[in-house]
């Protein structure tokens, strides 16, 4: 996808501050973030939204559950505690679409979310 930002960054024609990188998985510090730790975690393969995905994705998806542990331990918020979330569509509040795990902590999180 050409014209997607964080296909964009899986080229490298645009930098983010990478956290962790494998072959199929990318994470990177969120621009604007929400929480002392935001991180967003995207599989290197676009696809748009949750609704999008199909059974073969299942693998993937759990993948990117696995890194973004791992980035929660690096980042010494593993013990007190952490969200992960997918926004999904227009009322889930996405905003890119090219599906990314928000990855956020630091800091008690308040629930319900807005
Ligand atoms: P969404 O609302 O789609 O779930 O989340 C999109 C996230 O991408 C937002 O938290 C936003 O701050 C982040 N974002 C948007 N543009 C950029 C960018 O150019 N670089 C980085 N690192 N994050 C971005
Ligand atoms: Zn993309």
């Amino acid at each position: 996808m050409t014209d997607c930002l964080f296909c964009k960054m899986v080229a490298g024609d645009i930098k983010p501050d990478t956290v962790y990188e494998n072959d199929e998985v990318l994470a990177f510090r969120d621009i604007n973030p929400q929480t002392p730790v935001h991180v967003l975690v995207i599989p290197k393969r676009h696809i748009a939204t949750t609704n999008d995905l199909e059974a073969g994705d299942a693998e993937l998806i759990g993948k990117l559950y696995l890194v973004a542990k791992q980035v929660a331990e690096q980042e010494g918020i593993a013990e007190p505690g952490y969200r992960t979330l997918i926004n999904c569509n227009r009322d889930g509040g996405q905003a890119v679409y090219h599906i990314h795990l928000h990855l956020m902590g630091g800091r008690p999180l308040g629930w319900p979310p807005g």
